[in-house]
């Protein structure tokens, strides 16, 4: 593989999820020149692929939706209201939050259309896989992508991996888990298509499938509520 130098950014992001189109935006807006790394081949990190279907966080809890995140968020949503989701807040039946309900295809095309707005450029299907540091600062990193290595020096480097993965190559100090090693209980999110968008989900028989699963199951369900579950919020795209 071959190993080129690129022309040096002011800032260059590891991570395209939340977090990371936030900061790549963030920067652009103050003047920067941005790149954006994402491993995967499209945007929007766990709401994308992990089927987080929605944007929590960005009102406060209450009777009415009192919007307490703007910023990029409210960028994204505007922007996912012109291909076709609504971006209002709705308030989950389960947990009383109000949610901002997703579809991850929409989404990612949505994320793509606003960080070419900022004129970032956005490396896909390249992950960052080791840096140049000296004792004090970053000084570049390696991107590895389907084009073999390339190496990118930037001023400002910032770590949107979700998981603290640029800190580890940096060799920067980082914890796992809460310190006894004890990580969050895993979400096991499932789409199903081809079902009507009104239809009730019938969460009594839920509760009673798991139930059932975990008295003979190896791995059983922590959550036992039966979960939340959503219609599919795109009234253009999507059948489900
Ligand atoms: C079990 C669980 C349930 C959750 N439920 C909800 C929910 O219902 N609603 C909600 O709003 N939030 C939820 N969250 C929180 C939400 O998922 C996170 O707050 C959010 O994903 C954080 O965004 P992020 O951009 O920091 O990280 P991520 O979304 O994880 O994005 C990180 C991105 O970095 C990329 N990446 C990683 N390493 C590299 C590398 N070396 N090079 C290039 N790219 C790299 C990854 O591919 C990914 O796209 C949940 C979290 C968990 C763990």
């Amino acid at each position: 593989m071959t190993k080129r130098f690129e022309a040096d950014y002011d800032v260059a992001v590891c991570g395209g999820g939340a977090a990371g189109v936030a900061a790549a935006i963030g920067a652009a807006k103050a003047g920067a020149k941005v790149c954006l790394v994402e491993k995967y081949g499209f945007l929007g990190g766990a709401a994308t692929t992990s089927q987080v279907y929605a944007y929590c966080g960005l009102f406060q809890q209450g009777v009415e939706p009192k919007r307490a995140v703007a910023g990029v968020a409210a960028e994204v949503t505007d922007e996912l209201k012109t291909h076709g989701l609504d971006g209002e807040a709705y308030r989950s039946e389960t947990t009383g939050n109000w949610i901002v309900l997703l579809d991850g295809e929409v989404l990612k095309f949505a994320l793509d259309n606003l960080v070419r707005s900022y004129g970032i450029d956005v490396k896909l299907h390249t992950r960052v896989a080791s840096v140049a540091r000296t004792a004090d600062r970053l000084e570049a990193i390696t991107l590895a992508g389907m084009g073999g290595r390339t190496r990118v020096a930037a001023e400002a480097f910032v770590d949107a991996s979700g998981d603290a993965n640029l800190a580890m190559l940096a060799g920067v100090p980082f914890q796992i888990g809460d310190g006894e090693g004890k990580l969050q209980a895993l979400t096991m999110p499932i789409r199903i298509g081809g079902i009507d968008r009104d239809l009730r989900i019938d969460r009594a028989a839920l509760q009673a499938a798991i139930a059932r699963y975990n008295g003979k199951g190896a791995y059983p369900i922590q959550r036992t509520d039966g979960g939340s579950s959503s219609g599919c919020p795109c009234r253009t795209t999507c059948g489900g």
